[in-house]
């Protein structure tokens, strides 16, 4: 394979490349040509109504982690759902008991732009006493780069961040 003639170009300040691009004098060179990746800012606001799942948030800001209950055959989500999964009916919202164990977990060597900074990071499935499904969190505390299957059954709680966004990031979960 030929030599690239460019190898990376990295200096680069709000999309302009600060840095010459050199042209080969042969066209037959440019197929090995390293890919050019400029940066530039990207922002936008978005706007997004969390609607009936609102109060789940609500509840974050305060400290209270809620699910919801079906009305009619009883079934516990541990998370929002206006209506039940299993018989359609409607659900009510409940407390969750702020203590869990693990029942899953996943170790995140990469994720969204948000998070890339905290990679590796770890994802937890936690299961409630009195609830049918699980909560899928952030679990703090473990080390990611010793993860282990003694981890599963461990007893964690939850911790609210100081400063909540109504973003589902406000609640984690801690070992106990
Ligand atoms: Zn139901």
């Amino acid at each position: 394979m030929k030599k690239k003639f460019i190898d990376r170009i990295r200096e680069m300040k709000g999309g302009e490349i600060l840095e010459p691009v050199i042209f080969p004098d042969s066209l037959d060179s440019l197929k090995t040509m390293a890919p050019i990746i400029i940066k530039q800012p990207y922002a936008i606001d978005y706007i997004h109504s969390y609607g009936q799942d609102s109060p789940w948030f609500a509840g974050l800001a305060n400290k209270k982690l809620l699910g919801t209950k079906c009305c009619k055959c009883g079934y516990v989500f541990a998370t929002p759902k206006l209506s039940c999964m299993e018989c359609g009916a409607e659900c009510d919202w409940v407390e969750l008991p702020q203590e869990g164990r693990i029942h899953s977990f996943t170790v995140c060597h990469f994720g969204a732009e948000a998070f890339l900074d905290q990679c590796p990071f770890i994802l937890g499935l936690i299961e409630f006493e009195g609830a049918d499904t699980l909560l899928l969190t952030r679990l703090v505390g473990p080390n990611p780069n010793e993860a282990n299957l003694k981890w599963v059954g461990m007893k964690v709680k939850a911790e609210f961040v100081q400063k909540p966004e109504c973003k589902p990031t406000d609640v984690y979960f801690v070992p106990v």
